[in-house]
């Protein structure tokens, strides 16, 4: 816990390191900008100022997503840091649209710029103060495993080389009176457009419900069977309320001769099992009863795995389970999201495997595909 506390602390340090100076270097540009009248180095400017305000967000969002538990809101505040990361978007968004705006416009009614050499030299010096920041905010990044600052620093390097090219614009300008200004303010619009985008779709799917990452949910699944008493696991869901707080359940198989008691034993085991080595709580765990060692019922049950063969929409059958004295077979299909008449195929297997086994009842359930 201590060290996650610190962790935060190294994060939220280095982001205001990442703030002051891109702060710092937009009020600079912005006069520069103003008053040797370049559309590009305005623009640039407003580019630091959105990368200074993501950073002031996602602090507010971390401290507030951070808040605790309560009775109102018993899964905690994650989700805070979705809905701050999508106002950063909007507003990065808003900002794009309108530089864009602004540069089309200076096409239409070129201004001239009147670059001057303290102009040239707050560019240099910001180009030279993006890249060094850039590296650094990269390194603690990479030393606390933080993504986002991983993130900010390589952004910072991109930034210097719009500065760069601003610098480059100028000087083309000065020795072959050719202007280029207008464009790269529609170059820089579209960059920060696009930064704005890109968090925009990261968020909503965040918010929609995002299939969980197929390496996780293999080794959740692993570690659930590396219990000798699970005969499988299956139907893993997992749903988070924010980054940390992963919450699911899963179905799993064990003999039939086991007991309640015996169940209730096991069930403390993996929950606990699988907090300690994921951090996800599983809340249920559904019960699969086998009796698959019987030779008769696993001649069978390989029998109907065959004829499933045919099915290319089935991408798993589990939960067998055969009652001889009723004369009923249940077991559940995995079927893919591809199939857009999932209840059909189910019928049509019934019809299909009935021609075999024209005595016994099946009564399939149908799962759909949530994890790998
Ligand atoms: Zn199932």
């Amino acid at each position: 816990m201590g060290n996650s506390l610190n962790r935060e602390k190294i994060i939220v340090r280095t982001s205001i390191i990442g703030i002051l100076s891109n702060l710092f270097l937009s009020f600079f540009k912005a006069i520069v900008g103003l008053s040797v009248k370049s559309i590009a180095i305005l623009m640039d400017a407003l580019n630091n100022l959105t990368d200074a305000m993501s950073s002031i967000v996602t602090i507010i969002g971390i401290k507030l997503a951070n808040k605790e538990a309560n009775r109102e809101h018993p899964f905690g505040h994650g989700r805070i840091e979705y809905l701050t990361a999508m106002f950063i978007s909007l507003f990065i968004l808003y900002a794009g649209i309108t530089s864009l705006i602004e540069s089309i416009k200076k096409i239409l009614e070129p201004e001239i710029p009147s670059y001057t050499n303290i102009s040239f030299l707050i560019i240099s010096v910001a180009v030279i103060v993006k890249i060094v920041l850039g590296l650094y905010v990269k390194k603690v990044g990479e030393k606390v495993n933080s993504d986002s600052l991983i993130a900010s620093g390589n952004d910072a390097k991109f930034d210097a080389i719009i500065s760069l090219s601003i610098l480059f614009a100028g000087i083309i300008y000065i020795f072959f009176k050719i202007k280029i200004e207008a464009y790269l303010g529609i170059a820089i619009s579209i960059v920060i457009i696009k930064a704005g985008y890109g968090i925009l779709k990261e968020t909503v799917a965040d918010l929609i419900g995002e299939r969980i990452d197929s390496e996780i949910a293999k080794d959740i699944k692993d570690c659930i069977n590396s219990f000798d008493e699970v005969l499988g696991t299956y139907d893993l869901i997992i749903h988070n309320y924010g980054p940390n707080v992963l919450v699911g359940s899963a179905h799993i198989e064990v003999s039939d001769k086991m007991t309640a008691y015996e169940i209730d034993t096991l069930e403390r085991e993996i929950t606990k099992k699988v907090y300690n080595e994921f951090k996800v709580y599983i809340t249920g765990l559904s019960i699969y009863s086998s009796n698959n060692n019987d030779k008769k019922i696993s001649e069978m049950k390989d029998r109907i795995d065959k004829i499933l063969d045919n099915f290319p929409h089935v991408m798993q059958m589990h939960g067998f389970y055969l009652d001889e004295i009723k004369r009923i077979v249940k077991f559940d299909v995995v079927i893919s999201f591809d199939d857009k008449e999932k209840y059909t195929t189910v019928k049509n297997i019934i019809n299909e495997i009935s021609k075999f086994y024209p005595d016994y009842e099946f009564q399939i359930t149908l799962d759909n595909d949530i994890s790998d």
